[in-house]
Parts: C-alpha cells; structure tokens; sequence
C-alpha cells in the first residue's frame, strides 16, 4: 500500500488512516475501546491492520455486565490483545468515600477519577492516540479533525471521523461483527450502567448518556488540549 502523507488522510478510507497512524507511531500508538455501540468497527480494522498491538480497556468497575460479556465474545473473535486498565481505588472504596450518588451531584469528580486518571500513564507515553469518535455521534463531534495535535503531546487520532452511522451499520453486516446486546434496546452510545440510558428515535446517539445532568464527555476526550 502507498504510504499516504498528512494532507491525505482527510480523504483516505478508515482502513487507509489507521494504516498510516500504525505506520506512523507503532508500538506508541494507544487505542482505547470501551467494547460499547459501534465499537465493533474500529476493533475490527485494529485486528486486522495493527494485529498483536494492545486494545486498552478501562474497566471503571460502573459498566454494564453485558460490556464485559461483549468484550469477552470480540476478544475471542478477533483474537484480540487486550488489556485491562481499572482504577487505583476500587468502586466500593470510592463509593464509600465519595457517596454512592456520586454519579449524580458529581460526575466530573467521578469520571476524573475512574476514567481519566487511569488513563494517564498511557497517554504519557503516547505519541499518538487513536479513537472511534465520529463526526455525526453529536453536534460536539461534528468537527472531529482526522488529526488533532494536543499540547500534552499525543496526536489524537480519529480514523472513523468521517464514517456516518449507516456506513458504520453496513461495515458491521459486511463482516459480521456481534453488536453489542443493549443497542437492539436503544442503547446507542454505551458507558457506566450508572450514566447510560437508551435514546429515542431521532436523538443524538448520545443524547442518553449523562441525560438531565448538562455533561456530554467524560473528559477521556477533552482531557488534552489540542494544539493552536
Ligand atoms: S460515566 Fe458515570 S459512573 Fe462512569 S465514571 Fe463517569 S460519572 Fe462515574
């Protein structure tokens, strides 16, 4: 394949900018999948284009049972590499020190500790960052950049920016990838059990998770700043 340069990328496939970024990075390259709605898809280009490197997997001790079921039945599909990330302090612990509606009157203080803290050995020594967001999820990522440089360090990268939700749908019947077992419930954008409701017809994708409490991210995606 024809190594492509930057100015390309925006008009590249999915397979084409992951391709260039394994290229790119190698072994610095850090794919985070949370094995949620549409996952599927860039986990199956990561078997197939980068095959053997690390699908880091954080487990914030709040996700669905059936997440976990999920990301059993895709590893074993897709002879995947897993690794699992958790938390320094345990649910039970946290729930106890910080209460066990933490989730509701503070889900910043809750993400920040169980989903970006974790994550941050790995995005120190990153040098690129690859990640499923697509443009048309939510009128927040509707101007996802293929490549977004952040002043932290790590260029983000985001092959499937400009995969719409009917082509992310048609990948998956091509190649016969499982969805996840809460989408047939409406369960479009899958995180904590705690923070995920299904969506109506017509939402955002994500119009279920942190409903009622004026979040849209976690701070995963927010977390570095990118380069002006
Ligand atoms: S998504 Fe909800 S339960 Fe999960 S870390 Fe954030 S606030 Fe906590």
């Amino acid at each position: 394949m024809r190594r492509l340069n930057e100015s390309e990328l925006e008009q590249a496939t999915p397979r084409e900018r992951l391709a260039w970024a394994v290229d790119r990075f190698g072994e610095r390259l850090l794919f985070t999948s949370s094995f949620g709605a549409g996952a599927g898809v860039l986990l199956h280009l990561w078997s197939e284009v980068a095959r053997g490197l690390p699908v880091v997997f954080l487990d914030t001790g709040f996700l669905f049972p059936e997440t976990l079921e999920y990301r059993d039945r895709l590893v074993e599909l897709l002879k995947l590499n897993v690794e699992v990330v958790r938390p320094a302090v345990g649910r039970e612990e946290f729930l106890r020190e910080n209460g066990a509606n933490i989730m509701e009157f503070n889900p910043d203080l809750c993400c920040d500790h169980n989903k970006v803290d974790p994550l941050k050995p790995y995005l120190a020594r990153a040098e690129g960052w690859v990640s499923g967001v697509r443009r048309d999820q939510s009128a927040a990522r509707a101007s996802t950049p293929i490549l977004l440089p952040t002043e932290e360090g790590p260029i983000k990268v985001h092959p499937l920016a400009t995969m719409t939700a009917a082509e992310a749908k048609a990948y998956v019947l091509e190649h016969a990838i499982p969805e996840h077992p809460l989408v047939a419930r409406r369960y479009l954008s899958i995180g904590c059990a705690p923070c995920t409701q299904p969506v109506a017809e017509g939402e955002d994708e994500r119009a279920g998770r942190w409903a009622g409490r004026g979040k849209t991210e976690c701070g995963i995606h927010t977390a570095l700043r990118p380069r002006s």
